[in-house]
């Protein structure tokens, strides 16, 4: 099996020397948010290399933490990783775990490795030295074996108030890296877990558990993110001294995805929807996978996208516009195409009487003939969009002008006659006739025209409420980077009262189409008395410039 970049190389070599013989990850979201696009990228590392490698990938809930966990996440995070198109094998919590944990703090406590220390937070923060001075330490550490067992037993049985004593791994308060000076892995905490309930008084640490988590799951290689890198050196003297057997696990750290003016972090995202800027965690501007889901991104191309972005070791920014690229890319195969006009104006083709019609077939997709065509229809009286037609058009203005030719789209050719005005000087109606036999295939179908537009048929015309969402994060300006002062405070606009053909409202109630010259568009729900609307999903053009 090939590489594609440095983890897998660690995986092939370690398979070669078989060290290990079935490769297991897993992906080990802390309930305490919804997942966004930054956990897509290590969804699509774990899940990546169990799929390439036929190993197993399973999800671990890391819910170490039971004040700010919640079920209503652990859902969302369930769903979400369905909707990516993964499949985990076991669900599991790091709660599942809460008594071999147990276990292991007493195995390090009888091997002189743990102890009882009765300091506090802030004392413990204080003697733990910098990067320069070593830590001191603890007047507790050498407490007996025998005292430390009761009194660790005390701690589990509510004999003590919250904070008021810590387990603490014994390793070296002098050590140059910060985690290794005697860290605290267990402490009282007496809450509600959304588990375990009021089983528990004391909680691990996650630099505990999680290592205890992996090495009794199975877990061969321990995905991880660049800030774990210093805490690798207490993941494997947790692993070592609680007499794990081989193989064990080894963290491996990556660089997080970062986005370019892209909020990624539960707790800033968690604000923006407990102060209402947005409308909930699928809110279409969020960074979210349900918004980005809402937003009517596929799947497939968040995956894409993730493939692209690559695996590194060094922290980088990637340009938005490579999601937006994946999507277009996907969506240019996937997508039919249909015709909407955002600013109507109307034309009157006076040589169509009221009573006649014309119905053309316009293939749902020309990139996906199996997607097959839908009809049109033609009438007397039609609109276009009003930037389509120009009193005093710019050079290079490829359509409708004073006394010109141009194609309805899967229809006629039609030539402007008269322009009837608004009081202001606007246009109001279009007075035009059409070419007969102009259409694809007919004798007049090869006239030279400045270009093709869309349309709508007036009577045939369904209102649709079109809603484009941005950014939710200015640029930075004067190098002020602060989300809070660079909030977008106009993300939303909406355009009523479009028209759209009908061919819009068919198919199922989340359809992603192309309209036509404009961008991609999703269906999103609406309520029974409003008009259906549609949110932008991404512009046609592209500005990425990307290498193939
Ligand atoms: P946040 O800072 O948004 O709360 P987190 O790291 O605390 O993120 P977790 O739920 O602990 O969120 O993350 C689950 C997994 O996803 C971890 O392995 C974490 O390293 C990874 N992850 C989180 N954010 C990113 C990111 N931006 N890029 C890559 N991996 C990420
Ligand atoms: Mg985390």
């Amino acid at each position: 099996m090939e590489a594609d970049n440095f983890i897998e190389d660690i995986i092939v070599n370690d398979l070669k020397v078989q060290k290990v013989t079935t490769v297991c990850t897993r992906f080990p979201p802390e309930p305490n948010g919804y997942l966004h696009i930054g956990h897509c990228k290590s969804i699509s590392i774990n899940f990546g290399i169990s799929n390439k490698f036929k190993g197993i990938c399973n999800l671990r809930l890391d819910d170490t933490n039971p004040t700010k966990e919640d079920v209503e996440y652990v859902d969302s995070i369930k769903e979400d990783i369905v909707w990516l198109g993964y499949k985990w094998d076991a669900e599991l919590y790091a709660s599942d775990y809460f008594d071999i944990t147990y276990n292991c703090a007493i195995k390090l406590i009888e091997k002189g490795l743990a102890y009882v220390c009765d300091f506090s937070a802030e004392q413990i923060h204080a003697t733990r030295g910098t990067l320069t001075d070593p830590g001191l330490e603890s007047p507790f550490r050498n407490r007996t074996i025998s005292e430390n067992l009761r009194l660790f037993d005390e701690m589990k049985n509510g004999k003590y108030p919250d904070g008021s004593k810590v387990l603490r791994a014994k390793i070296d308060m002098s050590s140059p890296n910060i985690n290794m000076r005697d860290p605290v892995i267990y402490r009282i905490l007496r809450a509600n877990h959304h588990r375990t309930k009021d089983k528990w008084l004391i909680y691990p640490m996650y630099d505990f558990a999680h290592p205890i988590g992996d090495a009794a799951e199975g877990i061969t290689h321990s995905i991880c993110t660049l800030e774990f890198e210093d805490h690798r050196p207490l993941y494997d003297w947790v692993v070592n001294n609680c007499d794990f057997p081989d193989p064990k696990p080894r963290q491996i750290e990556f660089a997080r995805l970062n986005i370019k003016n892209t909020v990624m972090s539960k707790r800033y995202l968690k604000k923006l929807v407990d102060t209402g800027f947005v409308d909930g965690w699928n809110d279409p501007r969020m960074p979210t996978i349900c918004g980005l889901r809402k937003r009517g991104f596929p799947p497939e191309a968040i995956r894409e996208f993730c493939l692209r972005v690559g695996v590194a070791k060094a922290n980088s920014e990637v340009d938005p516009m490579l999601l937006d690229f994946c999507v277009r890319e996907n969506l240019n195969i996937n997508a039919d195409r249909a015709m909407v006009v955002e600013h109507p104006l109307k034309v009157i083709i006076e040589n169509i009487l009221e009573d006649e019609s014309f119905v053309f077939s316009i293939e749902n997709n020309p990139n996906l003939p199996e997607s097959g065509s839908h009809t049109i229809i033609l009438r007397r009286e039609l609109y276009i969009d009003s930037s389509d037609f120009s009193l005093a058009p710019p050079p290079k203005y490829h359509r409708l002008v004073e006394n010109g030719l141009v194609r309805l789209k899967g229809g006629f050719i039609i030539e402007h006659k008269k322009t009837e005005l608004n009081d202001d000087g606007t246009p109001n109606t279009l007075i035009c006739s059409y070419i007969p036999n102009s259409a694809q295939g007919g004798i007049n179908s090869s006239m030279k025209v400045k270009g093709v537009i869309q349309w709508v048929s007036i009577t045939d015309a369904v209102d649709v409420d079109l809603y484009k969402y941005n950014s939710l994060l200015n640029d930075p300006v004067n190098g002020v980077l602060d989300f809070n002062e660079r909030l977008n405070y106009d993300s939303l606009n909406i355009t009523r009262q479009a028209k759209a053909e009908p061919f819009v409202l068919l198919g199922d109630p989340n359809k992603r189409f192309q309209f036509m010259r404009m961008a991609y568009y999703i269906r999103m729900p609406s309520q029974a008395l409003e008009s259906p609307k549609f949110c932008l999903i991404v512009s046609l053009k592209d500005k990425f410039n990307v290498m193939h």
